[in-house]
């Protein structure tokens, strides 16, 4: 019998997107993913950073925190590190995560820690009305581009893959039942989750972008491996389609559990006390006698140079 139902994510704020946004069908997919995992809402934490999809934790009545802009990586992993039973996860748009926050995408990435992090994916800065983002691609006119974009775009995908990640899925918001598996199969992976999530704007990109990803997307079949990372560059490197599904799993020793061994070998062989630790620098024969000097200056005269 379950527990709690989608009724229990919710929360009494009402999302302010513009009717239509394509963030709706994500917010939906969250909702119905963690009623299907069946986790006490309390035991949940949502970080963001700033933009339309970075407002996601208030609709869900977890714990939340819509921070600053680009560091919703770095609060997700503060979290998860502080409380490793937390499941953490964070949300933001493809400008949060790829242009201020881009520094923080390969390091979470490579450390493997157990997170899940679902990028919303829009090509466009919306909040701000309309500017190109790292993701705007062809020559597609913004608001900034008003003759097109010649900087060739990024792909989220590919930089996950590079550094490491070991869960990477692409899903689409206009088809929810896929995303919430994916959510589900993200959040249960054990260390880095990447999920590129495209999310139409469709008020600075436009009305017809669910059609025009409609008819692009793809879905993986069993020809796909998906522990082979050669079969993932060939998802990144793709043209003319976009396939949706998981891209790539992998199992990887995760970040807190490595943390964890050190700890028990640091306590097992280094000093476990401040007593033990001031003996074994004393040992070491680099110690100082508060109030003479005479052992640091004894240390100090060893590593004099010498006189040319
Ligand atoms: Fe959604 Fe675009 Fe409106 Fe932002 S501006 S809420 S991304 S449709």
């Amino acid at each position: 019998m379950s527990t709690f139902t989608v009724k229990d994510f919710k929360s009494d704020l009402k999302p302010v997107w513009c009717p239509g946004c394509g963030d709706f069908g994500v917010l939906n997919s969250i909702y119905q993913a963690l009623a299907q995992l069946q986790l006490p809402p309390e035991e949940v934490v949502i970080a963001s950073g700033i933009g339309c999809s970075s407002r996601l934790p208030g609709y869900v009545s977890t714990y939340g925190f819509n921070s600053i802009h680009g560091r919703a990586l770095p609060i997700a992993q503060g979290v998860k590190l502080a409380r490793p039973k937390t499941t953490v996860i964070a949300i933001g748009g493809d400008g949060d995560g790829l242009s201020i926050g881009g520094g923080h995408f390969p390091h979470t990435a490579r450390r493997n820690i157990d997170l899940t992090y679902i990028m919303l994916d829009n090509g466009i800065y919306g909040m701000t009305k309309g500017q190109l983002s790292p993701t705007t691609g062809g020559d597609q006119q913004t608001k900034t581009t008003p003759y097109g974009v010649f900087d060739d775009p990024m792909n989220p995908l590919k930089l996950a893959l590079s550094y490491n990640a070991s869960f990477i899925g692409r899903g689409f918001s206009g088809n929810v039942k896929q995303t919430v598996d994916l959510i589900v199969r993200a959040v249960k992976h054990p260390g880095f989750s990447f999920l590129q999530i495209l999310s139409p704007c469709v008020t600075f990109v436009g009305r017809d972008q669910f059609d025009v990803i409609r008819e692009l997307i793809v879905d993986l079949d069993e020809s796909h491996d998906r522990s082979s990372v050669e079969h993932a560059w060939k998802v990144c490197n793709e043209a003319g389609k976009i396939s949706l599904g998981v891209i790539y799993e992998a199992s990887r020793p995760v970040y807190e559990h490595r943390l964890e061994e050190q700890r028990a070998t640091a306590k097992r062989v280094g000093p476990t006390s401040f007593d033990g630790l001031l003996k074994d620098y004393q040992v070491s024969g680099r110690a100082h006698s508060p109030g003479t000097g005479t052992d640091r200056d004894e240390a100090a005269r060893e590593y004099e140079p010498e006189s040319p």
